[in-house]
């Protein structure tokens, strides 16, 4: 079945509004998310409500971040809304610690994305890790393939590397344009990012492995030797074990934590440099 109330609202493509209108996908997400009445949920965007209404029946209390106050204003109109509290704001700016200090508990995180700023609002969420239990997301099928990428892939890259350093990651459901008003031209996919409870990866500064990365992707085509001259020698990269003439594409995480580290250690004086 179709949901109709996006006709109430204009849809505007600077805030990503693609509404999802499909019930029987809206009920696979909820049972997704399965979400239980003790835990803090927020919704990044619920837009028309598609998923905060039968989300919002089964909890007591659901946290909202919406930028658009034209939305707001038709939730307030909605039966459901005494169970709302609404955050009125940009969601890349939400403090999501300070909440989980007032709440005193992990929290979840879900929702149908805006997709002109869903790598962004993933990466400022990872700032966050440590106050969140979960995070479930719809988002385009490009860049989840992104997220989950492994090296030697086309779409291995600086996002992979940190999503995967902070989160499991499953693609839990594909998702035909159809199931959105107005119609999106990009497949969607809904996914869930757990993060680590032993992480595989460790660093002792994240900026340092986010500054290797960057140079090293900056330039795809070019060989580490060349890529990563102005931090390694090549002499360095050797004695890593790490082929100075192979491509960013083809170092794994755990190779990235590595030289992340050596870099931590010899800016701190902490390694001989021979
Ligand atoms: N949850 C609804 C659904 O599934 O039908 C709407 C999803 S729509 C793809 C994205 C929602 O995020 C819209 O309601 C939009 O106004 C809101 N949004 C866009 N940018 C935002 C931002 N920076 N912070 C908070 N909400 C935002």
């Amino acid at each position: 079945m179709i949901i109709k109330n996006f006709k109430k609202h204009f849809p505007l493509k600077r805030y990503g509004q693609n509404f999802l209108v499909n019930t029987k996908t809206i009920q696979k997400i909820i049972n997704i998310i399965n979400p239980n009445t003790k835990q803090t949920l927020v919704e990044i965007g619920p837009g028309l409500a598609a998923l905060t209404k039968p989300i919002c029946q089964l909890l007591e209390e659901l946290i909202v971040i919406e930028i658009d106050p034209n939305l707001l204003f038709l939730l307030k109109k909605r039966s459901f809304y005494s169970k709302l509290t609404v955050f009125y704001q940009d969601a890349l700016n939400f403090n999501y610690t300070d909440l989980f200090y007032k709440k005193n508990q992990l929290i979840r995180v879900f929702g149908n994305l805006p997709y002109n700023i869903s790598t962004s609002l993933i990466i400022s969420l990872f700032n966050h890790i440590k106050v969140i239990q979960d995070m479930n997301f719809m988002l385009q099928k490009e860049v989840a393939e992104r997220l989950i990428s492994i090296p030697g892939n086309k779409s291995y890259g600086r996002l992979s590397i940190i999503s995967q350093y902070y989160c499991k990651i499953k693609i839990l459901l594909n998702v035909v344009p159809e199931d959105f008003r107005p119609i999106p031209k990009v497949h969607s996919v809904f996914i869930n990012l757990t993060p680590h409870t032993n992480s595989p990866y460790f660093v002792y500064d994240t900026n340092i492995l986010s500054s290797i990365t960057r140079n090293a992707f900056q330039n795809r085509r070019k060989i580490l030797r060349h890529s990563l001259k102005n931090l390694f020698s090549e002499k360095e990269l050797i004695q890593l074990e790490i082929n100075p003439n192979l491509r960013a594409e083809n170092i794994s995480i755990f190779q990235y934590c590595q030289l992340a580290d050596y870099l931590y250690k010899k800016l701190n004086n902490l390694v001989k440099i021979n």
